[in-house]
């Protein structure tokens, strides 16, 4: 933990699409090539040194453009059919040759946001850009058009395939329709950063929030990792999902610290899936729900597309 951070770190990166039911078959090539491309905007970043902020920031903005992910466009709707979104980012930044465990840490989170396209990039301004860390409400949507960007009409926000979901839905029994981001990140610097951004469950009532602008809950990071999570956000929360899986760095491997967070949330119940990169870009992913999909890039494999390590719901921690 104390281990003294490196210049000239292999920067790595690690996004997810959410965590649920197995993607339609005729939406997979799609959902593919938007985990590709959002995992392959933040490495050219990181490849010529960019801060691991901004690696998290390119990778979300470019799913959340993207309308098969529940996050910025194309996010689900609630049961009385509008879009609000939750988005967070938090870094821990290292000045050269610092202890790890003096890192500086900033974080910044909105929830309920209606009219902009981007909720991580006023998430981020919340954290550059304000003394405070969580914002929702019209002071949000001021604060967008201080720091530039553009408001839409919340039903530019509405994308045909969400709405066609949400009618269905009210057809028939509601299926958990999932498809959160998120994006972790470390630097060559050594900078640990992780963002998350969703539409939140679809149907959910007006004014819910779920885990993904808390901090600890849906994204964390500190001197020894950092996490991105998507589930169900209620259990998330309960669990602090994210900051227990940094935790769980100081004692396991990456891979073994999401298995071991997914298997507790199997004893405690509720659907969930994590990104975790540790301090040296080791990167785990497991998830309890059908399907959790990631993509991954490390200068020796590159990118790569992967369905995520299922923790099946019978299987008992050890
Ligand atoms: N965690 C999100 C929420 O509860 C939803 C998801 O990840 O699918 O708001």
């Amino acid at each position: 933990v104390n281990e003294v951070a490196r210049r000239h770190q292999s920067p790595a990166l690690i996004v997810h699409g959410g965590a649920g039911e197995r993607a339609a078959r005729d939406e997979r090539p799609g959902r593919r090539r938007g985990l590709l491309a959002a995992v392959a905007a933040g490495a050219t970043l990181l490849r010529d040194g960019a801060h691991a902020l901004d690696a998290v920031t390119a990778a979300v903005t470019t799913l959340e453009n993207d309308p098969l992910f529940n996050a910025g466009y194309g996010s689900c709707l609630t049961s009385d059919g509008r879009v609000e979104m939750d988005a967070g980012i938090a870094v821990a930044d290292f000045a050269a040759g610092m202890a790890r465990s003096n890192c500086q840490f900033r974080t910044g989170g909105v929830v309920m946001i209606s009219r902009t396209r981007n909720p991580i990039l006023l998430a981020r301004a919340v954290m550059e850009r304000t003394p405070h860390l969580l914002m929702g409400g019209s002071g949000a949507e001021l604060l967008a058009r201080a720091v530039g960007l553009r408001l839409c009409e919340r039903s530019a926000l509405i994308a045909p395939r969400a709405l066609a979901r949400w009618r269905a839905s009210r057809r028939e029994s509601a299926e958990a329709d999932h498809g959160t981001v998120g994006a972790v990140a470390l630097d060559s610097a050594g900078n640990l950063a992780a963002g998350t951004s969703t539409g939140g469950l679809a149907g959910k009532m007006p004014g819910r929030i779920g885990d993904t602008a808390l901090l600890g809950a849906g994204f964390y990071a500190s001197g020894d990792g950092a996490a991105s999570a998507t589930g169900t956000g209620e259990a998330i929360v309960r669990a602090a999902l994210c900051r227990e899986g940094v935790v769980q760095l100081a004692r396991w491997p990456a891979r073994e610290a999401a298995e071991r967070v997914i298997a507790q949330m199997n004893r405690r119940g509720g659907e969930a899936g994590i990104i975790i990169a540790d301090a040296r870009g080791t990167f785990g992913a497991a998830h309890n729900a059908a399907a959790m999909e990631i993509a991954t890039f490390d200068p020796v494999r590159g990118l790569h597309h992967s369905l995520a390590p299922q923790i099946s719901r019978s299987r008992r921690p050890e």
